[in-house]
């Protein structure tokens, strides 16, 4: 006898959750008040009040609301939502053209930064850790007054993981992106930090943990020299790469617990 498609049975038995319900419950599973960020975290923009397919993706742009509406979701998640601390506050340009078509559609948007990065089992840095194969992985506490508790990770590579070229290999296919590597290739590499996203300023923290190497998604041009001269080697591992697997858990997550429909919809980025 053939077993039934997956998608179907979650589908036939999808059950719909209120807004605002869904709202509450992601503000304290996600502990949202926790940390001060650059955005409002939790729902940006308010759609339909009953939610029957949430899309998740990683930022929310033009394309993947296209996507959604495609997919016939009533929500969007997002790691990169709107309205970001220092952003023109008019609706004009790329945000009425983003805003207008999530209205006209009454699709709700829903955005989790930091708390998303800080989760311990759904967030971007223990699942990137679960992604990569990397032992031990914990939360690290703020390395100086003001940081962010638990923002870098700590752990050790496995397996095949055993230099920094092979680690950076390990990279390439996990991640289906080459990274940027600094650092000597035959560098054997045992301890390593991590922290997903633009997180290249953390370098001095990962220096402080004395990691053999750190990895995050963007680079600068200092982070160059900081892995340099203070003996630390460097991965640059892509934001967008780093960061699709956290929203992709809450969407699973979410899908599990209330019985709705979820749908990843992963919009290429090269950065
Ligand atoms: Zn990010």
């Amino acid at each position: 006898m053939k077993a039934k498609p997956k998608a179907n049975s979650v589908k036939s038995n999808a059950k719909s959750i209120d807004r605002d319900q869904l709202s509450i419950y992601l503000a304290d599973l996600l502990q949202v008040n926790r940390v001060k960020d650059y955005c409002p975290n939790g729902l940006q923009v308010q759609g339909k009040g009953t939610i029957k397919k949430i899309v998740t993706g990683v930022t929310a742009s033009l394309s993947l609301i296209d996507a959604a509406i495609e997919e016939g979701a009533d929500a969007i998640l997002v790691h990169h939502g709107w309205f970001w601390k220092n952003d023109d506050v008019r609706v004009v340009g790329q945000l009425h053209a983003r805003l207008k078509l999530l209205m006209e559609h009454e699709i709700s948007l829903f955005a989790y930064h930091l708390p998303l990065d800080l989760h311990p089992t759904l967030g971007n840095n223990a699942q990137l850790a679960q992604v990569m194969g990397w032992i031990d992985a914990k939360a690290s506490p703020a390395a100086y007054p003001g940081a962010i508790d638990g923002l870098i990770w700590r752990g050790k590579t496995s397996g095949t993981q055993k230099t920094l070229g092979q680690l950076a290999r390990s990279v390439a296919s996990r991640l289906g992106r080459d990274p940027l590597v600094i650092g000597d290739l035959n560098k054997p590499v045992k301890t390593i930090a991590w922290c997903t996203g633009a997180a290249q300023g953390y370098i001095t923290e990962a220096i402080a943990m004395k990691v053999d190497a750190y990895i995050s998604g963007e680079v600068s041009e200092p982070t160059f020299h900081a892995a340099q001269e203070m003996g630390v080697a460097y991965i640059a591992a892509g934001h967008h790469a780093t960061e699709r697997y956290g929203i992709q858990a809450l969407g699973q997550h979410l899908s599990k617990k209330w019985g709705v429909e979820h749908q990843f919809i992963d919009i290429p980025n090269p950065i």
